[in-house]
């Protein structure tokens, strides 16, 4: 009888697990793995008869047990910016994106955790094709090396690709082993060489999950906040009815405690007449300051300002100029560094929190939402679509 034995895909492994695979499945020296990582990760190699400084025999063992399956390319599109978006295959039935986004001195890729989401938070683009399932870490750090290889990135020599932020499609602290383990070959000199400083894992409030990170991983710290107060952040992300704003701002100070001297950024999306208003400013400024008191450090809170990137269908709209720039000016004005995200790729829907891959939902989300779509363009008369975002 044939038995087929699964293969096992090496971009699952980081550096330990590749090590014990090495000794324990193949019956190799450890220190092969490294060989291989460097092939997969540096050189972007997948075919192991092209590794060329590992024996017959040995790459005859890996073509028997294992495999280096990269996510596929279905669709890519640079855009004029220099920002660059890839639509990648994950299963014949599910994609996501994950975009490059080039600014001065530095590559920024923007990486998917999950396909969908389940938080819902609502001004969200991702958020309106509900959830599927997590990636895993072939599939997340797949989408590093399909960039890599695209820019011809090489670590510590030619490195075009220099942060990363877990902050594309889905809530990474809820898919926690597999982004750590995908965070841990991005950070290590064997797969992609980032400082931990330049590895950011953005969340909306896992309050639990962020005293995990932060005993298991060294990365820098993302929070989606977009409110000072507790109403109007659960009306907009919901998960602020289960770990309040108060919860929330505590589990962050334990974060920079425990990585002494490390700043947490708080991202804000501005959103016309919803949270662009003074009070909201000062609101925001009273939790930064108290941020910065209790970890006793100037400025250990950063602030993003991230103005709306309307999509169709949705309520909010983006702040007029004279708006970003008065919210901006209030934090300004009491010492508080708040730089405006402007959004790049325009003409590729590349803003982060505006990523939609093809989602096969399994909570109705996006037949919902394409109702409530084909709702407002039947009440929108001949000729006055574009009113409709
Ligand atoms: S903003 Fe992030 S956490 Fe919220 S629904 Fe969108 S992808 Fe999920």
């Amino acid at each position: 009888m044939n038995e087929t034995v699964a293969k096992q895909n090496l971009l699952d492994l980081d550096r330990a697990r590749l090590e014990d695979f090495f000794a324990d499945t193949l019956g190799e020296k450890r220190y092969r793995a490294h060989q291989v990582m460097k092939w997969i990760h540096h050189r972007h190699v997948t075919d192991f008869n092209e590794m060329t400084d590992l024996g017959k025999a040995l790459r005859a063992k890996l073509e028997t047990h294992a495999e280096v399956r990269v996510p596929q390319v279905q669709f890519e599109k640079p855009s004029a910016d220099g920002t660059h978006k890839w639509l990648l295959g994950m299963d014949g039935k599910n994609a996501i994106e994950a975009v490059f986004i080039p600014d001065k001195g530095r590559g920024t890729l923007c990486v998917s955790s999950q396909v969908g989401c389940a938080l819902n938070c609502q001004f969200c683009s991702t958020a309106t094709q509900g959830f599927n399932r997590n990636l895993s870490t072939a599939e997340i750090i797949g989408q590093v090396w399909v960039a890599a290889r695209h820019l011809g990135n090489v670590p510590h020599k030619q490195r075009k690709l220099t942060n990363v932020v877990m902050m594309g499609m889905g809530e990474p602290l809820m898919n926690f082993d597999n982004v750590v383990r995908a965070m841990s070959i991005m950070r290590d000199d064997l797969g992609y060489g980032l400082a931990n400083k330049r590895v950011t894992l953005s969340t909306a409030g896992m309050v639990p999950m962020i005293d995990r990170l932060g005993e298991e991983s060294d990365v820098s710290l993302a929070v989606s906040l977009h409110a000072p107060t507790d109403e109007l952040r659960s009306e907009l992300v919901p998960l602020n009815r289960k770990y309040p704003i108060e919860q929330l701002m505590d589990a962050c100070v334990r974060y920079a405690l425990r990585k002494k001297g490390e700043s947490v950024t708080f991202e804000y999306t501005l959103m016309k007449d919803v949270n662009d208003q003074p009070e909201h400013a000062r609101g925001l400024l009273r939790l930064m300051r108290d941020f910065d008191r209790r970890v006793q450090m100037k400025d250990a809170a950063k602030v993003n300002l991230i103005p709306f990137n309307p999509f169709p269908g949705t309520r909010f709209q983006r702040p007029d100029e004279e708006a970003i720039r008065g919210f901006q000016k209030l934090l300004n004005n009491a010492g508080m560094i708040a730089p405006v995200r402007r959004t790049r790729g325009d003409d590729i829907d590349a803003a982060c929190g505006q990523l939609k891959g093809q989602v096969a939902d399994r909570t109705r989300r996006q037949a919902e939402h394409n109702k409530r779509l084909q709702a407002q363009a039947a009440s929108v008369p001949a000729g006055g679509a574009d009113a409709a975002a």
